[in-house]
């Protein structure tokens, strides 16, 4: 007899598959990134379709068969509508997918990428967020995301000395994840402005709803924001460039 079990998830994406049925990737709460087979869903018939649209959050019964995990069930919880009739906000959503994809493998059970998207989901869907603070989020998403895929960067004393960080003559050592003093740092490093080493760590810390309050110059988000590009393209150099 296969198997079956339940979980709440995330839809990440969804492809057509064979001919009547698709090919859904999710993040689910207990068992992580999954790749799971609808069937019927290209036919008018189908309940499951309307459920299984990305980013829906829904309540999965799911049957392990031999080659494939099969989708037995399906409830939607949320799905985001305030989201899916804003532009600006599928954008952020779409980036965010493809870096988790690109950076969540299959398989590898972590509750804290089902809270992170589902938090960043409702977020958006419950706020509005203006046009000059999109990519903020966008990399403020990544920045969380790596930080719990274990690449949480070194944020308050110096990679190299392990001393407390002056508010100065700082900059980031990508190739030792995190930022190194004045003493320590190589000759020509680029020195990072203390207001950005303070709204990198608010990035990392606070919860979005906190982050939407921060007043911040866009010349610091600016420089918060290449660090962290520069730093996934470090720490993920077969991933493609983020930008
Ligand atoms: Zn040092």
């Amino acid at each position: 007899m296969d198997e079956t079990y339940t979980t709440k998830a995330i839809v990440l994406n969804r492809q057509p598959y064979r001919e009547n049925d698709s090919r859904v990737t999710v993040c689910s709460l207990e068992y992580g990134k999954l790749v799971l087979i609808a069937r019927g869903t290209a036919t008018t018939k189908s309940k499951m379709a309307g459920h299984i649209e990305p980013f829906c959050f829904s309540d999965f019964m799911i049957v392990r068969g031999k080659c494939h995990s099969y989708i037995g069930g399906v409830a939607s919880q949320n799905c985001f509508s305030a989201i899916k009739s804003d532009l600006s906000k599928l954008r952020i959503v779409g980036q965010v997918i493809a870096v988790i994809n690109k950076l969540v493998k299959e398989n590898e059970a972590d509750s804290r990428l089902f809270f992170l998207l589902h938090d960043f989901l409702e977020f958006l869907d419950n706020n509005d967020i203006k046009e000059e603070t999109i990519d903020f989020f966008i990399h403020a998403f990544v920045l969380k995301l790596m930080s719990g895929l274990g690449y949480e960067p070194e944020l308050r004393v110096c990679v190299a000395c392990g001393k407390e960080l002056k508010p100065e003559n700082n900059s980031f050592d990508f190739s030792r994840g995190g930022l190194v003093c004045g003493l320590c740092q190589a000759q020509n490093s680029t020195i990072i402005k203390n207001d950005t080493i303070k709204l990198l760590r608010c990035m990392v810390k606070e919860k979005f709803i906190d982050l939407q309050k921060l007043k911040y110059d866009k010349k610091i988000s600016d420089e918060a924001i290449k660090n962290i590009i520069l730093f996934y393209n470090y720490t993920h150099p077969g991933a493609g460039d983020f930008k």
